[in-house]
């Protein structure tokens, strides 16, 4: 996936359209994400003989497609574009600020 945990994203759609925050788990083959704070929802839970029951607040994972990455350098939303560097390694990339978006090695 083009997004992985870690990275900015900015929401496109829905009640926190428009607000960025930081992924905190990938699902590829769904290709969802969670971002962290957003896409709130609150789930009601049993109590257990390890926990006490009450309402929880949970993120709901996001398509990808409804957001886009920021990139770190620049803080612009951006698509991704790949580059090959001289050791084999597929990284992404800016192309608005031309600097390879680092925490973000692809592995293939
Ligand atoms: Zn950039």
């Amino acid at each position: 996936m083009k997004i992985i945990t870690g990275d900015k994203v900015k929401i496109l759609i829905g009640k926190d359209k428009g607000r960025v925050s930081e992924v905190i788990k990938t699902f590829p083959k769904k290709r969802t994400v969670l971002v962290k704070g957003l896409n709130i929802y609150k789930k009601h839970v049993k109590a257990t003989k390890n926990q006490a029951g009450g309402i929880v607040e949970k993120e709901r994972a996001y398509t990808i497609s409804k957001v886009a990455l920021v990139c770190p350098n620049c803080q612009k939303t951006i698509r991704v574009s790949y580059l090959i560097d001289r050791a084999g390694e597929k990284n992404r990339y800016c192309r608005k600020c031309k600097t390879p978006i680092i925490s973000s090695k692809i592995k293939s």
